[in-house]
């Protein structure tokens, strides 16, 4: 069970006034807020241990590197990796894909094939074409249905013996939709292909479990799980990290450096050059304690209440079509209002306190797929309460008669 006034209290920005308005915080597919105590993990870094990490023989290196190194043992057991050096810190989603990409370089041949699918943000897209144009490799993807659901029988047609990686997202940032990333894997591995999933948009609301999934990669972002900014983790199994080079050359990353050769160090430190984001780090381990003391289950259910709380309340309104009505869905819901521009209902919601996005989310091929310029969205997260639904209902309506 969720108690939501509790929870509430935890996030000091949901007191915050937004144009004279309580603030409505229904963009949570973008980032998430901070409760207090990854706050407060971010400030007593820099007020109690602030040191390099891995460096130093001092007292505070030692407390730095043995809370930053915490983080990477909590992610390993929250979604059960085999080992602490399959899990790469990054800056984020983003970076993790790129890490891959960039490795992958020299593995592809020319007339190699990756799949990806028509549900992918474009930091799952660009990466993939730049590979394509680096290694001559070519670029399928699976088709969706109008509910947008992948087109599993499509996607089985694609994989031939030329397929080398296949990437998709777990759960769709723009629809909502929760794809079947297991029988997405099995189906890859049969054709000895390596999958990489963009959990990005899962993490803040389900359980992922990487021995289970069997994945080779899965791509984090602390930010959209309650963690800080500029952080977030590649998992990668340990046969693959160890086939591929390098990321990025610099300190840490090395075991010997002459200016003849360079020995790299081990996994997981080979991938990390360089200073890291240390302080969050150490508060992304925070934001992993507090959801396991919420429960990530009951963090689903709750929020799958509010999802269809919401969507029952959103059909009502007249004129009203949701993009994305997969059976599997999360607390995402994408629509627009006739041929109202979607920014125009974003600005005037905006007056009144409600925080939504609207465009086309990194996301342009589902807005082509559906030939619309964007949509306007709301995510929910578990804070959210069915009296902001009706807030936001009422508000667009209100929007609706202003722009009519
Ligand atoms: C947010 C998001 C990304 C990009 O994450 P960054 O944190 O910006 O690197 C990628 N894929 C999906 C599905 C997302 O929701």
């Amino acid at each position: 069970m969720i108690d939501n006034q509790a929870i509430r209290n935890d996030f000091p920005i949901l007191k915050q006034k937004v144009n004279g308005k309580p603030l409505v915080y229904f963009d949570n597919a973008a980032t998430s807020q901070k409760p207090q105590v990854v706050i407060d993990a971010l400030e007593s870094y820099y007020t109690e241990i602030n040191a390099n990490i891995h460096r130093g023989v001092h007292t505070l290196s030692q407390l730095s590197t043995s809370a930053y190194e915490n983080t990477r043992t909590k992610i390993k057991t929250y979604f059960n990796a085999k080992f602490n050096h399959e899990i790469i810190f990054t800056r984020g989603t983003t970076e993790s894909i790129n890490l891959v990409a960039s490795s992958f370089t020299a593995i592809l041949k020319k007339d190699d094939e990756i799949i990806i699918s028509y549900l992918e943000h474009h930091s799952n897209i660009v990466p993939w074409q730049l590979l394509c144009e680096r290694t001559g490799a070519k670029l399928k993807v699976i088709p969706i249905n109008n509910d947008g659901e992948l087109i599993f029988s499509e996607f089985e047609k694609l994989l031939t013996n030329k397929t080398k990686l296949v990437a998709v997202n777990h759960i769709s940032n723009t629809l909502g939709t929760i794809n079947p990333i297991k029988k997405i894997i099995d189906a890859t591995h049969n054709v000895n292909a390596a999958v990489l999933i963009d959990g990005a948009q899962a993490t803040p609301h389900i359980q992922a479990d990487f021995q289970e999934l069997n994945c080779d990669f899965y791509c984090v972002s602390a930010h959209k799980m309650y963690g800080p900014t500029g952080i977030g983790f590649l998992y990668g199994k340990e046969k693959w990290l160890n086939k591929m080079q390098p990321y990025h050359g610099g300190g840490e990353m090395i075991k010997e450096v002459t200016f003849e050769k360079t020995t790299y160090a081990g996994l997981p430190h080979k991938f990390e050059a360089g200073t890291p984001n240390i302080a969050a780090g150490i508060a992304f381990g925070t934001a992993i304690d507090y959801i396991n003391s919420i429960g990530i289950k009951n963090i689903a259910s709750y929020e799958n209440e509010l999802l269809q709380y919401a969507t029952k309340k959103f059909l009502k309104i007249d004129g009203l079509k949701i993009y994305g009505t997969a059976k599997n869905k999360t607390s995402v819901i994408s629509f627009n209002i006739k041929n109202i521009h979607p920014f125009d209902i974003g600005s005037i919601v905006d007056k009144l306190g409600y925080a939504v996005r609207t465009g086309h989310h990194c996301t342009q091929p589902i807005m082509q797929f559906y030939n619309i310029p964007g949509t306007i969205r709301a995510s929910f997260a578990f804070y959210n309460t069915k009296e902001e639904i009706d807030g936001f209902v009422a508000a667009v309506k209100r929007a609706i008669l202003m722009l009519s």
